[in-house]
């Protein structure tokens, strides 16, 4: 028997934590039985081994663990394949004008046309869905509700069109709530709101409206939104308001009551999402506080905060597969001018197809067919033999994951949670 390659141990006091980055699980040993390094495997008995075996501590001294690398990817792209993930760009424009708008600069500001939409819903008609067993939609602007008329012909499209095909439909929609009715909101279901949500300290100092003297009352306006929606969205469990936290270095400070005011709405069902505010060129608002800094505090101060609040923890290590829906089979993002591009994290290209120019879905695998695939992690002897491979899940088109071999953050992110 010899420790699995992807087993790390960490230092708690007099005890270690072992800690396995292919599914995330830890189990806390004393001297007697770990040296920090390895296993003592003398002092390990029949029943403790059988254990940590099942459990993938520990493995034969003749597996390499490829096979298994291998098996485990290629079931996790299987599934990640069942859901077509498709990001419509409504418009680039918006009611708001956020210091850290990477949109901020952009002069000229589009809307999606009926004709885009009907060209979408040809292409995807057209296309072989029967390998999906859901879509998913991911609605973002620009400020998608400032053609809310257009998000509910989308959203009555697909949902007609996932009836008929018997496949499921989630939704996610970006907005900045301002124009949110709860005549739309009581028609979705199975669907994740996207809110940026700023605390009462912050009402100044980074997001703006176009006529600054207006700002609080915006807020103070989306705060009563969020009260009239509250009955809505606890009549239907399927649906989550996600408040997001665009971390900086001056609103990091007011954290806890960020938790506090959102704990005050006594939604049933809701969620927090943290980022560290990135710099853009063209935004005028800097953020100074760093991803070092960021993930220092996020464990210190947040983790303590999700607990106590009882919610889902918004960062975890990462001990799979990477998710990126760049590499999905068929996925893809229509922009507002009907150009189809990649996902997100890939930016506008004037010289991207339109989706006219496009059949069905396998044409754009066919044009993406570098990105849709998996394989570069297992093919790769380079990932496929790394010992950090389900941490970090393989490179990503967008270039977001490099190689890093800093255990640091993810020992103090399982120490931290040991504790809670
Ligand atoms: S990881 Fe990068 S390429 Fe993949 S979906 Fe995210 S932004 Fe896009
Ligand atoms: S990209 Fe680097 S860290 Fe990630 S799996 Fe590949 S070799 Fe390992």
């Amino acid at each position: 028997m010899k420790t699995s390659k992807f087993i790390t141990f960490i230092k708690d006091g007099n005890n270690f934590l072992s800690y396995n980055t292919i599914n995330g699980n830890s189990i806390r040993l004393g001297a007697t039985y770990t040296d920090g390094k390895d296993f003592l495997y003398p002092n390990l008995d029949a029943s403790m081994l059988a254990q940590l075996e099942k459990m993938h501590f520990i493995v034969d001294d003749h597996d390499d663990e490829q096979a298994f690398v291998r098996n485990r990817f290629q079931n996790m792209q299987n599934q990640f394949d069942e859901t077509l993930y498709i990001t419509i760009e409504i418009t680039t424009a918006c009611n708001l004008s956020c210091g850290f708008c990477y949109q901020s600069d952009w002069d000229k500001r589009t809307c999606i046309t009926s004709q885009t939409v009907d060209s979408l819903f040809g292409m995807i008609q057209k296309s072989d869905l029967s390998h999906y067993r859901e879509i998913n939609l991911d609605l973002i602007g620009g400020e998608p509700m400032l053609h809310q008329d257009i998000v509910v012909t989308i959203y009555e499209k697909f949902q007609e069109l996932c009836e008929a095909q018997s496949l499921k439909l989630s939704l996610k929609l970006n907005t900045n709530g301002c124009l949110l009715t709860p005549a739309l909101l009581s028609k979705l279901r199975h669907t994740d709101i996207m809110l940026p949500y700023l605390v009462s300290q912050d009402y100044d100092s980074l997001i703006t409206f176009r006529n600054k003297k207006n700002t609080k009352k915006v807020i103070e306006q989306l705060r009563e939104n969020i009260k009239e929606w509250t009955d809505i969205l606890n009549a239907e469990p399927t649906n989550c308001l996600i408040f997001r936290f665009n971390a900086n270095h001056n609103n990091i400070h007011h954290i806890a009551n960020f938790f506090h005011e959102i704990a005050s709405y006594k939604l049933e069902n809701y969620q927090i999402e943290i980022v560290n505010t990135k710099n853009y060129e063209q935004t005028t608002f800097v953020n100074h506080l760093s991803d070092k800094d960021f993930t220092h505090w996020y464990i210190e101060t947040v983790l303590p905060l999700c607990h106590s609040h009882k919610l889902k923890l918004p960062i975890k290590p990462r001990n799979a597969l990477s998710r990126c829906k760049g590499r999905r089979m068929g996925s893809f993002k229509l922009f507002a001018d009907g150009r189809i591009g990649l996902c997100n994290g890939i930016n506008y290209n004037p010289a991207l197809p339109l989706i006219t120019q496009l059949g069905n879905l396998s044409e754009i695998n066919t044009l993406y067919r570098e990105e849709k695939t998996y394989n570069y992690v297992i093919d790769n002897p380079k990932c496929a033999t790394c010992k950090m491979v389900f941490l970090c899940g393989g490179d990503s088109p967008c270039g977001h994951t490099k190689c890093s071999t800093d255990l640091e953050p993810l020992k103090k992110f399982v120490l931290m949670k040991s504790k809670l």
